[in-house]
């Protein structure tokens, strides 16, 4: 309420102290809008004489670090907390549907380990971890199957057709076990055009391909060609896209 209002908090400890009192407030609140948000889909289907069809979805991960930032430094994985969120494709708002929140920070196991005591995290009392510290953090199977469950739990739950993500297929096949229906994976444009542009930058073309007196300057040239080849692409393709009426096969 006083940040709100604009008031600065007194102090971190004081911020820490208010988060815990409300953030169990804060989650119910997100479930029960989320909640109401899937009624809608469902109410939405119903009108236009969908009822019980699959809908499409989509979702991606984030990290508080990004997984690739601990190469050479520590052989552990960089991430440590990950955010995954499914959106539904039905209205043009895309509504975030369900949410996973995957934590392996646990202050007081950590305390309590180097007290000598034996606890594992999660499931010690007051733990903060939600997964295991020894598993995957970009595991997006157990993440998608999270979510499913969480679609699952309502009285009528929605089923999903396509997912719209990145490369990473898992996510798919975890769902789709967790749903017991096969879901079709499409590919997200932007990822899509990035491993163009990475794969483009990483390619080997002839040595006098590229201007540049010295190694790193004909990199750079290529590093730049590799962006612009995918901005290029991309709008032919979303000019062509939009010329079509969005008629893929037409495209094709
Ligand atoms: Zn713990």
């Amino acid at each position: 309420m006083l940040l709100v209002a604009n008031i600065k908090p007194a102090s971190a400890t004081n911020i820490h102290q208010t988060c815990n009192k409300v953030c169990k407030i804060i989650t119910d609140v997100n479930k029960n809008s989320m909640k109401k948000i899937r009624q809608v889909i469902q109410e939405l289907n119903e009108k236009c004489g969908l009822a019980n069809t699959p809908i499409r979805a989509e979702r991606d991960a984030r990290y508080n670090n990004a997984t690739f930032s601990a190469i050479g430094k520590t052989p552990f994985q960089a991430a440590t907390q990950v955010t995954y969120t499914l959106s539904e494709n039905v209205t043009k708002k895309k509504n975030v549907m369900a949410v996973f929140c995957g934590n392996k920070l646990c202050k007081k196991g950590t305390h309590l380990r180097a007290k000598g005591k034996e606890v594992t995290c999660p499931g010690h009392e007051d733990c903060t971890a939600t997964i295991p510290p020894e598993t995957t953090i970009g595991d997006e199977k157990r993440s998608a199957a999270e979510c499913i469950s969480e679609l699952q739990s309502d009285d009528r739950p929605l089923v999903i057709s396509h997912f719209t993500s990145d490369g990473d297929s898992a996510a798919v096949f975890g769902a789709s076990e967790k749903q017991g229906h096969m879901i079709e994976n499409l590919k997200d444009l932007c990822n899509f055009f990035d491993s163009q542009r990475k794969q483009t930058a990483k390619a080997p073309f002839s040595s006098h391909m590229f201007p540049g007196r010295t190694k790193a300057m004909r990199e750079s040239m290529q590093r730049r060609f590799a962006l612009d080849l995918k901005l290029r692409c991309r709008t032919e393709y979303e000019n062509c896209f939009k010329h079509f009426s969005s008629d893929l096969p037409l495209m094709k």
